[in-house]
């Protein structure tokens, strides 16, 4: 029987657990899917470019995050934005062009990649406490003891349980016995899973064409299918990419489709330079371990950090967290410590009064 049992191997998961480990708890994380990370997935291209499919941008603001970064000994580097940039709101016309001077201070990137973090939770956290593949789908509570089942039948049992999901992935995904009272049902089902169903998509080149011929790579689009486009440089500037979203039609469209038309498009702002590229990769964040297949349409950030999450349930040994869960900066990076921390600090302080 372990002390604690935390569901999901996101960003939640994992820190919630480094401080679980930090304060003498033990603690196994389930996690449903082959890889760590949730929402924090870089992928590397041909020249081993880091490009990120999910989360890239903080600010200054997001003190619990440049904490972590600091303790796990991670660097970080301002987005690069000085240059030409465009606007694009027809397709029959040239895009508006605009100059971004030097140290604009827009927003910052992990050095090596998002997923540092998530490597080195994971170095700290210990390879033996992880299970991977386990799809958690019924917990039962019983004479104090939370019993956890996996998709492939595997069972579980703990004191005590973290939900570090998004909250309408777990009641999607879970059965709960007894179950979640309703109205706790209900605000599960409306909690807006923030970025679930965007599309994100990268490029990467041998050389940065764009910033030698004074391009910043930032480009808005209204007609074009790449919406948004970033210079995706690493922070050596040795490795090039630039990564972007594309807009809601990439569903309709396969992968080869949406490469020739984000080349298309990049060809029409940079010239043949823009065709020669070493990979092309984009993710359509639609599985179920972010957006149930019934989905409904809610507001972004719709109930986020809703007073319910601050309780715990099942005789007061299920507690939630993830960033859906934090009423600051929630759905973001940041939101996703802050919840993490203060939910590691509620167990602590209980399996201490227990
Ligand atoms: C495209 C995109 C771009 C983003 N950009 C930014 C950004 O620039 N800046 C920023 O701060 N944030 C950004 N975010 C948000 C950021 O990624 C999240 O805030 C953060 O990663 C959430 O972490 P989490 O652990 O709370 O949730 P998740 O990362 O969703 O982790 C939940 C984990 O639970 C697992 N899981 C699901 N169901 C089960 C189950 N039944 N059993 C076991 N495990 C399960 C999942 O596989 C996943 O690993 C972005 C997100 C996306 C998708």
């Amino acid at each position: 029987m372990e002390d604690v049992i935390i569901i999901g191997a996101g960003l939640s998961g994992l820190s919630t657990a480094y401080q679980l480990k930090k304060a003498g708890i033990n603690f196994k994380i389930l996690e449903a899917q082959s890889r760590l990370g949730g929402r924090i997935e870089t992928i590397y291209g041909k020249q081993y470019t880091p490009m990120e499919m999910g989360a890239t941008w903080f600010g200054k603001e997001h003190l619990n995050l440049i904490q972590l970064l600091s303790e796990l000994n991670i660097g970080y580097f301002e987005q690069h934005t000085e240059g030409i940039s465009l606007f694009e709101t027809m397709s029959f016309e040239p895009p508006q062009q605009y100059f971004v001077p030097a140290n604009s201070h827009s927003a910052y990137r992990i050095k090596g990649g998002t997923f540092s973090i998530i490597d080195a939770l994971y170095q700290r956290i210990g390879k033996e406490n992880i299970i991977l593949n386990a799809e958690v789908n019924g917990i039962i509570e019983e004479d104090n003891t939370i019993k956890i089942i996996d998709s492939t039948g595997n069972i579980y049992f703990s004191k005590h349980l973290i939900i570090a999901l998004p909250p309408k992935v777990a009641i999607h995904t879970i059965d709960f016995t007894p179950n979640m009272p309703e109205g706790i049902n209900q605000i599960m089902e409306q909690t807006q899973t923030w970025m679930s169903g965007s599309v994100k998509f990268s490029v990467e080149y041998k050389k940065a064409f764009w910033k030698d011929n004074g391009f910043s790579g930032s480009i808005f689009s209204q007609s074009g299918l790449a919406t948004e486009i970033y210079d995706h440089s690493n922070y050596e500037n040795t490795k090039f990419s630039l990564k972007g979203f594309l807009n809601g039609s990439a569903y309709h469209y396969t992968q080869v489709e949406r490469k020739e038309k984000v080349i298309a498009q990049l060809k029409q702002y940079f010239g043949d330079e823009a065709e020669t590229v070493e990979s092309y990769n984009d993710k359509i964040w639609d599985s179920k371990y972010i957006q149930p297949k019934e989905d409904i349409f809610l507001p972004p950030h719709f109930n986020n950090g809703h007073a319910v999450y601050e309780d715990s349930y099942m005789n007061g040994n299920l507690f939630f967290t993830g960033t859906e869960t934090s009423n600051t900066f929630s759905g973001y990076m940041e939101g996703a410590i802050i919840a993490s921390n203060l939910v590691a600090k509620r167990i602590a302080k209980k399996i201490n009064i227990n």
